[in-house]
């Protein structure tokens, strides 16, 4: 399958690990040429290292202003423009709304939502300058169902939603902008996160469980539809979201009946 993506640039937040490693490896094995930002360089820089492919990484908090505009002046000034953005870059941290600070909920809500605005902010004026873009928000299955105590983390991915409607409203027809939302992916997020409990292993079981298909996403799986919704091959994907979630919440549970 040609994805067409050869010479493409490509801006992924995050990309250091996780989904966000996977998905830049995907997109320099089509030959694009990307741009990382995240706040850990020195790893991201060794996906470059590691596959030979074209672009750089810049050490930016995706959720400040200032090094969002630094950084795409840069990818600007070496690239020439940008075709795609990933809105990736993402935190996950625990709280009801009792136990929730304002600090917490403020860094939930910058990190997870105003990075994807202000990435958003700087690429859509050399997209439609270009003619044509995409941007994919990466949200969570969280977005439309929800766990117990992530008040915050559950609240920045539904409002990512809403901002993926809006930038394609406003920018159609000539730039595309959907989500997605994946189930559980095997990413140090989610090995972070269950770390603290007593018994991790037994969380990970549960987890796996909570899926139709009894596992959870590698994070290369996530990387492939992020490419393909990206691609020329998904022209009349937008405003949309798309789950990837194992199935996950799809069965009613309860009684069987035979
Ligand atoms: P991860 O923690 O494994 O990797 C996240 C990356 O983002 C890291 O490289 C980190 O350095 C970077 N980052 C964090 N804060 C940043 C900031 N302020 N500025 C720049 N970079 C920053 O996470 P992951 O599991 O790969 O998650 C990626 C995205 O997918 C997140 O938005 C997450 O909410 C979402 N997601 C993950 C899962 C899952 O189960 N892992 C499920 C659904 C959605």
């Amino acid at each position: 399958m040609n994805l067409q993506l050869a010479q493409r640039v490509v801006v992924v937040t995050g990309g250091a690990k996780g989904i966000g490693a996977s998905t830049v490896r995907a997109f320099l094995r089509e030959g694009a040429r990307v741009a990382v930002l995240d706040l850990d360089v020195a790893t991201a820089e060794r996906l470059f290292a590691e596959s030979g492919g074209q672009g750089f990484a810049i050490r930016c908090d995706v959720s400040k202003q200032a090094e969002v505009a630094v950084a795409f002046d840069r990818i600007l000034s070496t690239f020439g423009g940008v075709d795609i953005l990933i809105n990736n870059a993402g935190i996950q941290m625990y709280g009801d709304v009792t136990e929730t600070s304002e600090e917490l909920w403020d860094h939930v809500l910058a990190v997870n939502l105003k990075s994807a605005f202000l990435c958003s902010k700087y690429a859509l004026p050399s997209m439609q300058e270009r003619g044509g873009g995409v941007i994919i928000n990466v949200a969570s299955i969280q977005a439309v169902m929800c766990q117990r105590k992530v008040a915050a983390y559950a609240t920045s991915k539904s409002a990512l939603l809403g901002l993926t409607r809006s930038i394609a409203v406003d920018y159609a027809p000539s730039i595309r902008c959907l989500a997605i939302c994946p189930g559980t992916v095997d990413t140090p997020m989610i090995h972070n996160a269950i770390r603290e409990s007593p018994d991790p292993a037994a969380v990970l079981r549960e987890c796996e469980e909570m899926h139709l298909l009894r596992r959870i996403a590698k994070p290369e799986e996530i990387a492939e539809l992020i490419v393909f919704a990206s691609s020329d091959l998904a022209p009349f994907i937008t405003g949309q979201s798309i789950r990837i979630d194992g199935g996950l919440g799809v069965e009613i549970k309860g009684s069987k009946q035979s």
